[in-house]
């Protein structure tokens, strides 16, 4: 039999202290999983690419190492799969979390560490005998004992792909396909600053087992709507800077999504439309959504923490992207979040006022 040119021994965090505590997370995940029935899997609310991958990727690994396990994979909102994702092998067995009526004996939730972002499918989780969390999320309070969470892994698709391979489960080309996914999206197509050498072994991993880029960049990237491109060129016309250019800004109203046509789980890429702009540092964009709220999403492509600022807004993330939702006009929360978007540049400037 031919040898995989991928061992499990090259796939896994860098450092020997992270690759007891990711092993010692998945074996007790593992114990949890063995004794269930039962087991439900989510990931956040307005679900992206890792969130969805990791979801299906879990949901087939479990499948197959343990049959006897009765697994269902919800979405946190009550809302379609977003259409650049229904390609995903097993997207049509997503369950909105409303309409699982059963109380698992495990659930799993992905991709997120804090429980709000469970929305909906927090009753879910409350129903649970067990919960149990793969995340790489930064937080200081998971809402479970049992949990793998890495910060420096570059998407949940990573670190489900390493739970596959040290359990021992078959990665089929189903699951590849899925896990590639989540590591191309969030890892910006390998663009982002998380774009990191465990990446690049997993994705290579995952080309071997079947997963092809090309339909997920022609799915993903490459199929955008005409009223989206509609949109996307409103956005563009309106981008402002701040700060000497430093801080690059735009945004979409609800009048624009209607004007266009386009749908507001489509925006999801129009952040990167932001920060592309030459001598920007840090990126914001604002888009109105259902509720009088605005949903705004944050970008670092250097040194700044935009986390920090998502979390003075009331939401969080990693350094480089975060998110926060503002209750409010898009005006409104541009002038509650600009001045702290502007501290970043300007650490000092509240001492110096002091001084006078
Ligand atoms: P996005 O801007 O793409 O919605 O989110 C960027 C990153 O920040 C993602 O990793 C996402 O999970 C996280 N994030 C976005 N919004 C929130 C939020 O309201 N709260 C928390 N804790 N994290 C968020
Ligand atoms: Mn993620």
């Amino acid at each position: 039999m031919l040898m995989s040119s991928h061992d499990s021994k090259l796939c896994g965090p860098s450092t020997a202290e992270e690759q007891l505590y990711q092993e010692r997370g998945f074996n007790q995940i593992a114990s949890l999983i063995e004794e269930s029935q039962s087991i439900a899997i989510c990931a956040h609310t307005s679900p992206d690419g890792d969130a969805l991958g990791s979801v299906l990727g879990l949901s087939r690994i479990i499948k197959q190492r343990w049959p006897h396990a009765k697994v269902a994979s919800l979405l946190a909102d009550d809302a379609p799969v977003p259409r650049i994702y229904q390609f995903l092998p097993g997207a049509d067995e997503l369950v909105c979390a409303p309409r699982y009526v059963e109380n698992p004996d495990l659930f799993i939730a992905v991709d997120l560490s804090e429980k709000h972002r469970l929305n909906l499918a927090q009753a879910v989780c409350d129903r649970a005998k067990r919960v149990a969390i793969i995340d790489h999320h930064p937080t200081e309070h998971p809402f479970s004992n049992v949990a793998v969470i890495r910060p420096n892994a570059a998407a949940v698709g990573v670190l489900i792909a390493e739970f596959a391979l040290q359990m021992g489960a078959q990665i089929t080309q189903d699951v590849a396909q899925n896990l590639m996914c989540a590591v191309v999206t969030d890892t910006g197509r390998f663009q982002y600053q998380n774009a990191d050498a465990e990446s690049f072994r997993i994705a290579s991993l995952l080309v071997d087992k079947g997963a092809s880029p090309s339909e997920i960049s022609l799915n993903v990237y490459q199929s955008f709507r005409l009223s989206f491109l509609h949109l996307k060129s409103l956005v563009l016309g309106r981008i402002t800077t701040f700060e000497q250019g430093r801080i690059a800004y735009s945004y979409a109203t609800q009048n624009d999504l209607e004007r266009t046509g386009a749908d507001l789980d489509e925006c999801d890429g129009l952040i990167d439309v932001v920060r592309s702009v030459s001598g920007s540092e840090v990126a914001l964009f604002l888009k109105k959504v259902p509720g009088g709220k605005v949903r705004g999403n944050l970008r670092s492509k250097g040194e700044h923490d935009v986390s920090s600022v998502a979390r003075l807004m009331g939401g969080g993330g990693h350094r480089a992207a975060a998110g926060f939702t503002y209750e409010g006009d898009v005006d409104e929360a541009l002038a509650a979040v600009l001045p702290h978007l502007r501290k970043l540049f300007r650490p000092t400037a509240d001492q110096e006022q002091s001084r006078g």
